[in-house]
């Protein structure tokens, strides 16, 4: 038992320890392409544009919950109102995710214009294509974002 669990952890090592060499041991990623920027930048753009008019739809909502008049002595079941605040308050919640996100999607659009976008903005460490077709917003390299999570 003892010693199958010591060749587990053997081998979780030397996986590791393989990934690690394989990547120290990859020529640098060449830099993004003028015809990615290009890809990456209507892809940021085309998100953009949902996602405002999604925030725009979620706050219109969100008003007219609010502004729904109840009738004049009107009771509410308690579950009832409960579900409208609950309700209230995720659609808050998202929208506030949402706006992160379109703040997130500025900067990189804004990146690209200062022509610093697929670095990582704690050191320009390239940002991995895998990472970009992941996240086209993302600010940070896997390990800079590992770290900040962290
Ligand atoms: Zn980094």
């Amino acid at each position: 038992m003892a010693s199958y669990a010591r060749s587990m952890l053997s081998d979780i090592y030397s996986n590791l320890s393989a990934n690690l060499t394989r990547r120290a041991m990859q020529p640098a990623e060449p830099a993004l392409s003028a015809e990615d920027i290009e890809k990456y930048r209507r892809l940021l753009l085309h998100l953009r544009v949902s996602i405002s008019a999604e925030v725009a739809r979620l706050e219109r909502d969100n008003l007219n919950n609010g502004h729904a008049a109840r009738p004049v002595g009107h009771t509410d079941s308690a579950s009832a109102l409960h579900d409208d605040s609950w309700i209230e308050s995720v659609s808050r919640r998202t929208i506030a995710t949402k706006r992160v996100l379109l703040r997130d999607i500025d900067a990189a659009l804004d990146r690209m214009a200062r022509q610093v976008f697929g670095l990582c903005v704690n050191g320009g460490h390239p940002i991995s294509r895998e990472r970009l077709e992941e996240v086209p917003w993302a600010k940070y390299c896997e390990s800079c974002a590992a770290m900040d999570q962290a």
